[in-house]
């Protein structure tokens, strides 16, 4: 399906009403080469659209907005000591959760709740709650968006970094993933260390697939706000990776800051830590505003534009850098002019 002149606000979660110069929805790869073959004729830019929940639109996009819509879930081998489960680029990536953990199927209920389409999950390696999508990502199925052709890359070659991937940093925009395929773990073994996890499954009755899920959504329910109700994008930035001298210099002025330990020689800083810090809980530049309970989360009151989010962000990352000395990069993507 094309349309010109489509507004975006069904899918970017700051709700912003933006127009895109052509959206084309795609459900096969027969219908990505298509489009392929149209857009190197007319040489327009493309930009790949899931759900639009890591993006910030801040004008018009004057090119093709281009939307995976592949659908279909199977069930791929069951003759190992894993599952291997398949998801088109379409599904949302929490009907997926849904339907592995109805089977008692373990490895992505930590991930419940995450908005957002199965092919932006190994673009972003998505994480939460301890876990990340590089452990259960068997491989990647995706189309070259210069010549059509079908490349599978296994998980190494996905090259994962923190909410990174080839796809976001060398292949950026080169690939259009349309297929994943997940290796799922049929007995129990959870990952329950981080924060309250534990207590609330214990609370829900213990530990399953099932209820590591709904300890998941409730604890995600009382801290994330929903952005059918106040426009975000989750994180606006990343958690800054230091080196963990510079680490130890910060906690002998902050003894109170949390600090991470990632690897040999670095440590991670929470971000919304340093933003609260910085007084920003809870602060508004007009309608673009600091959540009043996540200073990790940029919301839109309703009438905020894209550039009014990229200012306030400007204006936090300012202020962090004079009292930290640390530089945050944002987790969500700017398209559009600035
Ligand atoms: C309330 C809220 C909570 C969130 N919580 C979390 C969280 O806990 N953990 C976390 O990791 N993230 C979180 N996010 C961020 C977001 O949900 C994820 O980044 C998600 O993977 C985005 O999916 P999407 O389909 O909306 O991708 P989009 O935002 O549309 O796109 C994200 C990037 O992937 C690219 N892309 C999308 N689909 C494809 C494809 N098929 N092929 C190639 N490139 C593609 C886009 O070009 C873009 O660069 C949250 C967001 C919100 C709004």
């Amino acid at each position: 399906m094309i349309c010109r002149n489509r507004s975006v606000k069904e899918y970017n979660s700051f709700g912003l009403d933006y127009r895109a110069g052509m959206f084309a929805s795609v459900e096969s790869v027969d219908e990505i080469r298509e489009l392929i073959d149209m857009k190197n004729e007319c040489g327009s830019p493309y930009f790949i659209l899931g759900g639009g929940n890591n993006v910030l639109f801040t004008s018009d996009y004057d090119g093709i907005i281009i939307h995976p819509a592949i659908p279909g879930i199977e069930v791929e081998d069951t003759s190992g000591e894993n599952v291997v489960a398949s998801a088109g680029a379409g599904v949302e990536w929490d009907s997926l959760v849904e339907w592995s953990v109805a089977r008692g199927f373990c490895g992505i209920e930590n991930l419940s709740h995450i908005p957002g389409r199965v092919g932006a999950v190994p673009v972003q390696n998505i994480g939460a709650y301890g876990s990340e999508a590089s452990e259960v990502v068997d491989s990647v199925v995706a189309v070259n968006m210069d010549d059509g052709s079908e490349r599978v890359f296994k998980n190494a070659e996905c090259r994962f970094g923190y909410r990174s991937s080839i796809f976001k940093r060398e292949l950026k925009n080169r690939y259009l993933v349309t297929k994943v395929f997940f290796r799922l773990s049929p007995g129990g073994n959870f990952n329950l260390g981080y924060g309250s996890l534990e207590a609330e499954v214990n609370r829900l009755g213990g530990a399953t697939p099932a209820n590591v899920r709904q300890a998941v959504i409730n604890i995600r329910a009382g801290k994330l706000p929903d952005p059918a109700v106040l426009g975000n994008a989750g994180s606006f930035f990343k958690n800054p990776v230091i080196d963990s001298h510079k680490a130890g210099l910060l906690k002998e002025r902050f003894p109170d800051m949390p600090v991470y330990i990632e690897g040999e020689g670095l440590a991670k800083l929470p971000a919304g830590w340093l933003i609260e810090r910085c007084g920003w809980k809870g602060r508004r530049m007009g309608d673009a505003g600091v959540h009043e309970k996540q200073a990790l989360v940029i919301v839109n009151y309703g009438k905020a534009t894209g550039r009014q989010i990229v200012e306030l962000s400007e204006e936090i990352k300012r202020s962090v850098c004079d009292r930290f000395g640390i530089l945050l990069e944002p987790e969500v993507e700017v398209v559009g002019a600035i």
